[in-house]
């Protein structure tokens, strides 16, 4: 099967729902595919709970909002980006406020802002907890609208065809027959969201395995600052599902064994609203140093939002208590729930620049997918929602505007017949190892060696294992040999997407000697912006990983030490 659109978008969350519909207002005639694995209400942006940060307070300035940002980024964001995003996100928030997103408003009717980490005052825009929920749907609503956006749901990107560092297309499989599509265009953004499940505990949906990074990272384009990973401060006990950082945004405290609200010792001002980085390594310690409760799932930290009261927590926190209720059986309305530190956020992605270009002409980037970079080495809570939409928006702008009095580039038949081929191969698969056995013994080595606390011996060993797993991987056997709903197949794909990224992340981790955000090493436990201000690229070569760096863009803030 083959298709020809102007721009194919793959992804449809809050980033290429966002651009699909920047590139549907502006021209009725450009055509516009919006490809994706699930379909885009199943989306992993349907899961966000917490809120969108815009600057709406009077007391607060788009200033304030960029030096949040950057400090929270431990000085490794790009401030010409960081200042392009603050000063677009207001505007997002209003346009989703016209097209219906239902948020929650003040008594006076005034679109409501609650509290989030690291930020100088109230900035979070949200909907109750189901923040996410509201906007995926209030975008589908509108794409429907469109009738130049087609949808294709369940295709799953296998690879995108490139010629002399030109886009021409990309290659799908369209879950249903199995077959294997060709989708010709004259742009390709990619949005298809982070890479979460390369850890075990993580608060991610089971989808998010970092395919479009994987894929362009193959094709030559390198991914930047892969070593950043954010571990969110609360996640449920034992399933990992994500309490949202408006916990604590509404009055929640952290409490250790002894019932201490131990922030105090180590972000005083800030407390249990320090950056999400501070408060993980905080809680972690206590878990180390013997100050954690246990249960019968391990150690854990208390997450209190009992004195908030019943009407409080149904009012703001209705989602939490739910799920609370049902995943641990614990109502917090009464008592104290059982959290620790949980993998949430992929700094890193693919590197573009702040129009969303990659270096390849014709291929953009947008979301979780790609590393601008605003977030740096840690990325503040609400500031990703906000990203997607603002950098939605530019990616589809830029990429109408490539596509214009453009021609299509044609995919040859031979170009087509080796995408055909790989996937071939994959499915003959007949080998003695299974790819699940694969999945968990990475998502170990990752929850092991690339968590909160890094060292040098640790990190050598997950390269080692990693490059281990990955000669396994070639001797795997997919089991289901029938086309339709091959979820098989499908896993073990992604599955060899995941073991390139970890790779990434790990080289890229152990060459980085010093301490930064969320990468933080026992080993060298300082920030040292003399030999380590600039981001990680990460390419792939026949050599396995090969590492370079870019500088860090500073316009008005130079790095000062980071104090909560
Ligand atoms: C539990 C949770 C709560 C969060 N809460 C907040 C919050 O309150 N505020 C905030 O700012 N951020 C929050 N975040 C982060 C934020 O939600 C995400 O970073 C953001 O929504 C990512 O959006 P996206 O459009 O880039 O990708 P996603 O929403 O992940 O969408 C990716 C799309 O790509 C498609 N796709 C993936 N691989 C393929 C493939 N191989 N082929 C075809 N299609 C593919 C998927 O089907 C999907 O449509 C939260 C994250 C989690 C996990």
């Amino acid at each position: 099967m083959k298709f020809r659109y102007d721009v194919v978008i793959v992804g449809a969350g809050l980033a290429g729902m966002r651009a699909a519909i920047a590139i549907a207002e502006k021209n009725e005639d450009v055509s516009v595919a919006m490809v994706s694995k699930t379909y885009p209400t199943r989306c992993h942006s349907v899961c966000a709970e917490g809120g969108t940060a815009a600057v709406f307070d009077k007391e607060d300035s788009l200033d304030l909002h960029a030096w949040d940002t950057v400090k929270g980024a431990d000085f490794l964001a790009d401030q010409d980006a960081v200042e392009l995003f603050v000063s677009e996100c207001p505007k997002e928030i209003l346009t989703l406020d016209a097209w219906g997103c239902p948020w929650s408003r003040t008594e006076d009717g005034k679109i409501a802002l609650r509290p989030f980490g690291g930020q100088s005052l109230n900035r979070t825009v949200f909907a109750k907890d189901r923040t996410g929920f509201h906007e995926v749907h209030t975008l589908y609503e509108r794409i429907l609208q469109y009738p130049n956006i087609e949808i294709f749901s369940e295709y799953f990107l296998t690879g995108l065809i490139v010629e002399n560092d030109e886009i021409k297309g990309l290659t799908a499989i369209d879950i249903k027959t199995g077959e294997l599509t060709l989708f010709e265009a004259k742009a390709v953004i990619l949005a298809t969201g982070g890479a979460g499940r390369l850890y075990g505990f993580t608060t991610y949906s089971h989808n998010v395995t970092g395919d479009g990074m994987a894929v362009a990272y193959r094709c030559g384009v390198p991914l930047k600052d892969m070593e950043f990973f954010q571990f969110h401060p609360t996640g449920l006990v034992p399933s990992g599902i994500l309490m949202t950082e408006a916990c604590r945004g509404e009055g929640g405290y952290l409490l250790n064994k002894d019932k201490e609200r131990f922030m105090k010792r180590y972000a005083p001002e800030k407390m249990e609203l320090a950056p999400r980085d501070v408060v993980a390594r905080a809680m972690w310690k206590e878990m180390i140093e013997g100050r954690a409760l246990e249960g019968e799932h391990g150690l854990y930290i208390a997450l209190d939002l009992t004195h908030l009261g019943e009407k409080k927590i149904k009012a703001r926190l209705p989602l939490i208590r739910e799920a609370a209720i049902n995943f641990a059986g614990i109502d917090p309305v009464e008592k104290p729930l059982p959290i620790k530190p949980v993998a949430h956020y992929t700094m890193g992605g693919i590197h573009v620049n702040k129009n969303c270009e990659t270096d390849v002409k014709g291929l953009y980037a947008t979301g979780e997918v790609a590393c601008i970079s605003i977030h740096g080495a840690n990325r503040l809570g609400s500031n990703s929602t906000s990203e997607c939409l603002v950098f939605g928006r530019i990616a589809g702008e830029n990429a109408l505007d490539f596509v214009l009095n453009k021609d299509f580039k044609l995919v040859k038949e031979d170009e087509f017949f080796e995408e055909e081929r790989k996937i071939e191969e994959i499915f003959n698969k007949n080998g003695s190892e299974s790819p699940y056995a694969i999945k968990k013994e990475l998502n170990e080595v990752m929850d092991n060696y690339l968590w909160i606390f890094r060292e040098e011996s640790g990190m050598k060993k997950a390269v080692q294992k990693i490059k281990e797993l990955k000669e396994r991987y070639k001797d795997v056997k997919i089991t289901d040999k029938s086309k339709s709903f091959n979820t098989d197949l499908i896993y073990t794909i992604e599955i060899g997407y995941m073991l390139d990224l970890a790779e990434a992340v790990a080289v890229c981790a152990l060459f980085r000697k010093e301490s930064r955000g969320a990468h933080y090493r026992l080993d060298y436990q300082k920030r040292d912006d003399v030999n380590w201000l600039k981001h990680s690229l990460a390419y792939k070569t026949a050599d396995g990983v090969k590492v370079d760096y870019a500088p860090v863009t500073i316009t008005k803030w130079e790095p000062v030490e980071r104090k909560y």
